[in-house]
């Protein structure tokens, strides 16, 4: 048995060699595991359109994350082009300390914004909400008790959000166009009962984390990694880290050529599809 040692030589090859194709297709899997969750999070919309089904916002369908998986594809091959527009958005409030220090940074670095105000809090601080609609800040429907929406029937989550821009028209004269649930928690009613208002589901592509206890550098950190265009970003009031994280935001993205608008702004300017669809973008 002279040529004994041959075929041991082959099997070790082959050994090798599965354990290649394991390995490759291992990797894969995991890739394709990954775009497939990218493609999933880039299938919620930015600004939910008026002709989406609302269960399909919450749950979006196969065949959208396979038109989404699609799309990845067609960007890489022939990278669509954006103007770099920006949106601040500020969830709560208005608070009797933060919100005259936020407004008061906003005019400072002349930025336009967007508050999601909380009904109730609007009742508490009237001359503050006049105060930011006054400077020309956005306000938009948090609805009237921040509640946790996906806890709520059909008819309680319409009466909140009714209630909560009720609350805005009252104070302001001027009805908000846009709804963004609290905790960006919502389900197919939630999307419903802000149509049957008249409201607009408003939520963000960039989320830097600022509702829990950070600090601003790594709030803009968190921004800095996160460059998208157009940004819509989501952003709290009430929260001192933010407000000292704030000038190195702004100063980032017009670093980068960005321009800063309100919500209505960028889409008096930009489509749907072109929001729903940001681009990746560079920020240092
Ligand atoms: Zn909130």
């Amino acid at each position: 048995m002279s040529d004994a040692p041959r075929p041991a030589r082959a099997g070790r090859f082959g050994r090798w060699s599965d354990w290649v194709v394991a390995a490759v297709v291992l990797i894969a899997i995991i890739l394709l595991r990954r775009w497939l969750h990218h493609a999933q999070l880039e299938s919620t919309p930015v600004i939910v359109p008026a002709d989406v089904v609302a269960r399909d916002v919450v749950a979006p369908p196969a065949a959208t994350i396979a038109r989404r998986m699609l799309k990845d594809v067609e960007d890489i091959v022939t990278p669509p082009k954006r103007p770099r527009l920006a949106v601040l958005t500020f969830d709560d409030g208005p608070f009797p300390v933060t919100t005259p220090l936020l407004v008061a940074e906003l005019h400072a670095l002349n930025v336009p914004a967007v508050f999601f105000i909380i009904g109730r809090d609007a009742q508490e601080q009237p001359a503050l909400t006049l105060r930011a609609h006054a400077a020309g800040i956005e306000l938009g429907n948090h609805t009237q008790t921040h509640p946790e929406m996906k806890t709520l029937s059909q008819p309680q989550q319409a009466m909140e959000i009714t209630e909560g821009a009720t609350t805005i028209r009252r104070l302001t004269g001027i009805r908000p166009t846009y709804f963004r649930p609290p905790h960006g928690a919502y389900d197919a009613a939630t999307i419903d009962a802000a149509r049957a208002a008249g409201d607009t589901v408003a939520l963000w592509d960039v989320d830097p984390g600022d509702w829990r206890v950070l600090t601003a550098d790594r709030i803009v950190d968190n921004v800095l990694a996160h460059g998208r265009s157009p940004a819509v970003l989501l952003l709290h009031n009430g929260k001192f880290a933010t407000l000292e994280a704030l000038p190195r935001i702004v100063k980032a993205y017009r670093a980068a050529g960005f321009e800063f608008v309100t919500l209505s702004q960028l889409q008096a300017r930009l489509s749907l599809p072109e929001i729903n669809d940001p681009v990746r973008v560079a920020l240092q």
